[in-house]
């Protein structure tokens, strides 16, 4: 047991020796005592994990999870499969996994298999975009971990990483500099440094792009010293955008392009999608267009791909929650019908008297189910209804909005119908938020949607397609009354500076348009012609409306 756990304690500290004892305790196995065996197994897990072979991984954790009579064995096997189910993105088995082990945590008392799920929960529900249930589970690591330890690091880089998503850290707060500090104390350089990212990004975001410059690079060698390619990608992205803020487009391309060589060998989507937009602002502010356009693509590309994956995390956490509404539903319905059939036992010994009460309770256990069976499916088709809308605005997210739009457009194909496809992109919406804040431009968003729909029919699809980014499909639109239609949208939209909630902020859009006669019916085709359009419209100075024209494909 002893060797079982030495190997256990030096399980990061010294793989070698680690692999070693697991080897020498494998070759003896079959005279372990059974709890010893659970315990090897899970240690040849954890290795087989680390050296990413899942499958032997995944095979030898559920089996601990089926017979293991250890609750703290079985509980340890559970974070660890939750942990390496995240690693492969499977992130709806990882958030149903989670929900069992946290119904479980009050039970547990070793401290380090308690530590390890608060770890991997703060995480999870980052990933997911709940970063209140995040800051809670980081919070609680916090209170566990007294002392300063690997899991006090671990604790402050987690919850701000929260607040700061979030949007909750006022200024640079004073729990950045405790965070760094607890983390070089332990020696762990990637965590403090992953926290002066987020002290450098909230600087960023400000406006103190004095302030990002010097964390980021009195900081650098550390960070490449670290070898730990995310935080070297993350620092080079911001490097890049405060150099391009400081009007030093040299130095904003030399980080950026480095950003961009890193992500041959790993692409993490996030500071990529920054150096693009950082490469594309750089040349088009040098006047090179062609250069600018290739590069926004690129971005737009990253860009999306980074906002799908973020989405996708959000609808597996959600996905759960609905399943586990749904269970907890039927066990009541199942528990009210066990005690009408009880009543009615008891019943069925004065049956004379109780004829009347008898036909009563059978209605009462219809009413009940049929009660129940509606909460369900009305719970489920709420929860269909909000995973088709963008949270912010109500209308459709991108992926609802791309599946409405290609049944729309084969519909139109089979009749020939006119249809259009308009891009819409809000001018200068960075600015709003710099300004006035982002509840100011939520706000804004929202007023822009309205704006819009004032002016669509019931045919009509409109998306939110991420950000400040909207699509719109219009059946039955020629070209003759396109422009008009759209048009009206535009004067609506630069109308909104004026409603009493954004006074005073110039609101305008651009508006790329494209339409089936030139693109064919084919969605992805329509966006790509209305997204050149689109550039076009900004290109030439912002609020106004362009349309796609065959000239523009080459
Ligand atoms: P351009 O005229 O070139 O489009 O300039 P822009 O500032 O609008 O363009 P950019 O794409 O650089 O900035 C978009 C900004 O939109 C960045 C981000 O701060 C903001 N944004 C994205 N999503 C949201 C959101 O949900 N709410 C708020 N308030 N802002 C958002
Ligand atoms: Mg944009
Ligand atoms: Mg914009």
């Amino acid at each position: 047991m002893s060797l079982l756990k030495q190997a256990d304690s030096i399980k990061l500290s010294d793989q070698g020796q680690f692999l070693e004892i697991l080897d020498v305790l494998g070759n003896d196995s079959v005279r372990l005592p059974p709890d010893q065996l659970d315990y090897l197994r899970y240690l040849q897990a954890w290795g087989a994990a680390y050296r990413g072979d899942y499958k032997l991984s995944d095979s030898l954790l559920k089996g601990l999870l089926n017979h293991s009579a250890d609750l703290t064995l079985h509980f340890r096997a559970g974070v660890l499969l939750v942990n390496t189910l995240a690693e492969r993105s499977r992130y709806e088995e990882a958030f149903q996994r989670q929900s069992l082990l946290l119904a479980e945590l009050p039970k547990i008392t070793d401290p380090d298999a308690r530590k390890q799920a608060l770890v991997i929960a703060a995480y999870l529900y980052e990933e997911a975009g709940q970063y209140d249930l995040a800051f809670t589970y980081a919070d609680q690591l916090f209170r566990e971990t007294p002392e300063i330890s690997e899991y006090s690091c671990i604790a402050g880089h987690a919850e701000l990483a929260a607040l700061y998503k979030s949007d909750k850290l006022e200024g640079i707060d004073r729990k950045f500099q405790k965070g760094i500090d607890i983390c070089t104390k332990v020696g762990d350089l990637v965590y403090a440094n992953g926290i002066r990212f987020y002290e450098a990004s909230l600087a960023l975001q400000r406006g103190r792009t004095d302030i990002a410059l010097q964390i980021l690079k009195s900081n650098y060698a550390d960070v490449q010293h670290t070898k730990y390619q995310m935080l070297i990608s993350q620092f080079d992205a911001s490097l890049a955008e405060a150099y391009r803020k400081t009007n030093r487009p040299a130095l904003a391309r030399q980080y950026a392009l480095a950003v961009v060589d890193q992500s041959k060998s790993n692409r993490f989507a996030e500071p990529l999608s920054i150096a693009y937009q950082v490469l594309y602002l750089t040349e088009k502010q040098q006047g090179r267009m062609e250069a600018a356009l290739a590069y926004h693509e690129q971005y737009m590309d990253t860009n999306k791909g980074y906002l799908n994956a973020v989405n996708a995390r959000a609808l597996a956490y959600q996905t759960v929650q609905q399943q586990l509404l749904a269970k907890k539903l039927q066990v009541d319905t199942l528990g009210k019908q066990n005690q009408i059939l009880q009543l009615q036992r008891n019943l069925d010994k004065k049956a004379s008297e109780t004829g009347r009460l008898y036909i009563l309770l059978l209605l009462t256990v219809l009413a009940f189910i049929g009660f129940w069976a509606y909460r369900v499916k009305r719970s489920q088709l709420r929860f269909m209804k909000l995973a088709r809308r963008d949270g912010l605005t109500g209308i459709f997210n991108r992926q609802h909005f791309v599946n409405e739009a290609e049944r729309q457009l084969r519909y139109c194909r089979k009749s020939a119908r006119d249809v259009c496809l308009v891009l819409i992109d809000l001018d200068h919406f960075k600015a709003v938020n710099d300004t006035h804040g982002h509840a100011v431009g939520d706000r804004v968003l929202r007023r822009a949607v309205d704006a819009c729909q004032a002016h669509l029919r019931s045919t009509d699809v409109f998306g939110r397609l991420g950000g400040e980014e909207f699509g719109m499909l219009l059946p039955e639109c020629t070209l003759g009354n396109v422009l008009v239609r759209v048009e009206q949208m535009r004067a609506a939209i630069a109308a909104v500076s004026s409603v009493k909630d954004a006074p005073g902020i110039p609101i305008s859009a651009s508006f790329g348009v494209a339409n089936a006669a030139d693109s064919d019916y084919e969605l992805r085709q329509l966006m790509i012609d209305a997204d050149r359009a689109l550039y076009q419209a900004k290109h030439e100075g912002r609020n106004r409306v362009s349309l796609f024209g065959v000239g523009m494909r080459n």
